[in-house]
């Protein structure tokens, strides 16, 4: 079934409000294994909206449109509606009654502007609308199905999951199964990554694989098309334990699992305690670990320490260590998460110091240059990072560094 969806509003237009329903029509119909062909977007000239509905409902099996169905005298879709059909405009009994309803609850009479929202083109059949006052209309042109919504996306999302959605899959004669799993990466870069899945999709068949990246992480989405809900889950089973083994080890989370949620996971199942160092993160790394609910199981304490004197009051680093080695260093990372862990008492303690910048680069040491360290039982390690970026992205991606260095440090036997 080809669809579209025609989105209609000056504010679109100008650029003072994202189109959301587009997104949020186009997930919600993919999900159902339905896909959006076209996406148009227009404003609130009469014209604009009786060419692109004439154009869409030529192209299109069905087309979905928001916006411009309120009382106000720049929404006129249903009257441009009515023209590129070729219908008259009438007032809809079920809608008037729905509109007085709303305002008797409200308290108020219906204003004579509101009562225009009861037009709709004739041979209109009306979308209700459970949550404000514009309800919708559907109606059938020459054999193509056209849905008119309201441009709020609230009330926009409920008519669609209520009555658009399942009228369309009742119709819909090529009907698939559609399902979608994510695995989450972090370390390789996008290229390497999708190297390692390149035969993944030419093998399987009915399977796709899509690369997000919501940096400094990458989601690779899998999706499975298929007759039966058996025959799809099989599928994508399949498929994705075939892609968790080449991604080997930088697998981080699935689906809606995050890094710190599994790092959290991962605490509580262990029964070890942690402890936190930081400097240049300024605490992003304690924050990710305490924005999880029942953080407080297995988080000691953390400390920020920004400048030299504090690491050495606070972690007891030696002054001399850190004027010969420099506060960015191995060395002082790992004196940071020594003294965070004798001073904490916690199984674990990570350090970081590295330089976000804009300033502080130096030719041996330039910016993005960040140490992480670990201390705990069995000892203590530190490795150096070269990252790139702005301050924000540096600050970013060392936090979630640390962040797989407690995953990986805790899924080791
Ligand atoms: P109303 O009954 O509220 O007037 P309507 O169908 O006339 O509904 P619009 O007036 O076009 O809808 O828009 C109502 C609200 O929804 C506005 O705040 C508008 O910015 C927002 N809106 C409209 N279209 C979209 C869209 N495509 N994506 C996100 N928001 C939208």
């Amino acid at each position: 079934m080809k669809i579209a969806t025609l989105s209609i509003g000056d504010e679109l237009m100008y650029g003072e409000v994202v189109d959301t329903n587009t997104a949020c029509i186009a997930e919600r119909l993919y999900r159902v294994g339905l896909t959006v062909q076209r996406h148009l977007t227009v404003g609130d000239g009469e014209p604009d909206i009786v060419e692109a509905l004439e154009f869409l409902s030529d192209k299109s099996d069905a087309v979905i449109v928001t916006g411009g169905l309120g009382p106000t005298i720049d929404d006129i879709t249903s009257r441009a509606a009515a023209k590129a059909t070729g219908r008259r405009l009438v007032l809809n009994d079920e809608a008037l009654a729905h509109l007085k309803g709303v305002n008797e609850k409200l308290g108020g009479n219906l204003h004579p502007l509101n009562e225009k929202q009861a037009l709709m083109p004739t041979k209109s059949t009306l979308i209700p609308n459970p949550v404000g006052t514009a309800c919708g209309f559907h109606l059938i042109h020459q054999g193509r199905y056209l849905f008119f919504l309201p441009g709020v996306p609230g009330e926009m999302v409920r008519m669609l999951d209520e009555t658009v959605v399942p009228f369309l899959l009742e119709r819909n004669r090529y009907r698939k199964v559609v399902r979608t799993r994510v695995l989450k990466v972090f370390g390789p870069s996008e290229a390497e990554v999708d190297f390692l899945l390149k035969e993944l999709a030419a093998v399987n068949v009915g399977i796709t694989v899509a690369f997000n990246v919501i940096f400094p992480e990458i989601h690779v989405k899998l999706r499975a098309e298929g007759e039966s809900e058996v025959a799809v889950d099989d599928l994508l089973e399949r498929a994705m334990a075939e892609a968790r083994a080449k991604l080997n080890g930088v697998v981080f989370a699935e689906d809606g699992a995050t890094m710190d949620s599994v790092v959290a996971g991962l605490f509580r199942e262990k029964g070890i305690t942690l402890s936190l160092a930081e400097s240049c993160t300024g605490g992003l790394v304690a924050k990710r670990i305490t924005d999880q609910p029942g953080s407080s199981a297995y988080f000691l304490e953390g400390v920020v320490t920004y400048t030299n004197a504090a690491k050495t009051r606070y972690l007891g680093v030696p002054p001399q260590l850190l004027a010969e080695k420099g506060a960015v260093s191995g060395e002082v990372a790992m004196a940071m998460a020594k003294g965070m862990r004798r001073v904490s008492g916690s199984d674990v303690a990570l350090a970081v110091t590295g330089i976000a910048g804009p300033d502080g680069g130096t030719p041996e040491k330039p910016i993005g240059t960040v140490y992480i360290a670990l201390a705990n039982r069995a000892g203590c390690h530190a490795k150096r990072y070269a990252f790139y970026g702005d301050r924000e992205e540096i600050r970013t991606i060392t936090a979630l560094t640390a962040m797989d260095w407690l995953r990986r440090q805790l899924l080791s036997p």
